[in-house]
């Protein structure tokens, strides 16, 4: 495989890697001890910024650290197509779940199908603070029937502007 190839491949399993990893954070970590900064996240923001947004802060810094890793130290140099993907997830979720489902900073549009699926099953996760704690890929609001019949509830309630 080409260098660029297998940067590429080993970003993109970094990518993949990073939604189990994002679930096991949000559910044992941010739904745990981190509850302090999370729950800020479950009420209504007051002003621009919320004291949750410091774990994307922190995850930032330890990403950064990362990359640099990869850059100083010709042995970690596998870190940093895993920065990459890292970083590229994180873009992802910011858009995702910043942007599109709370409508942070920007307007961007609506009514993308993906996207509406996977921000009603968010608003399932900030209704019950329990299961899908994924995000990308909710597992639970997909597999289970009840869930999936509760996204499309709660979409529906929303759409009539009662959220
Ligand atoms: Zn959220
Ligand atoms: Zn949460």
């Amino acid at each position: 495989m080409s260098p660029g190839w297998s940067f590429a491949a080993i970003a993109l399993l970094a990518f993949a890697v990073m939604e189990p990893i994002t679930y096991a954070v949000h559910r044992w970590v941010m739904h745990g001890p981190g509850m302090a900064w999370h729950a800020s996240h479950h009420r209504a923001r007051r002003g621009r910024f919320e004291r949750n947004d410091l774990f994307p802060v922190c995850f930032g810094l330890l990403t950064v650290a990362v990359l640099i890793a990869g850059k100083a130290v010709p042995a970690l140099a596998v870190l940093l197509p895993v920065g990459a993907g890292i970083t590229a997830y994180g873009v992802a979720y910011l858009v995702v779940h910043d942007l599109y489902a709370h409508r942070r900073f920007v307007r961007l549009p609506r009514g993308l199908p993906v996207l509406e699926r996977l921000a009603a099953a968010h608003r399932v996760h900030h209704r019950s603070s329990g299961e899908p704690y994924g995000f990308l890929v909710p597992f639970r609001s997909f597999r289970a029937g009840a869930s999936a019949a509760t996204a499309r509830r709660v979409t529906a309630r929303d759409r009539a502007g009662r959220d």
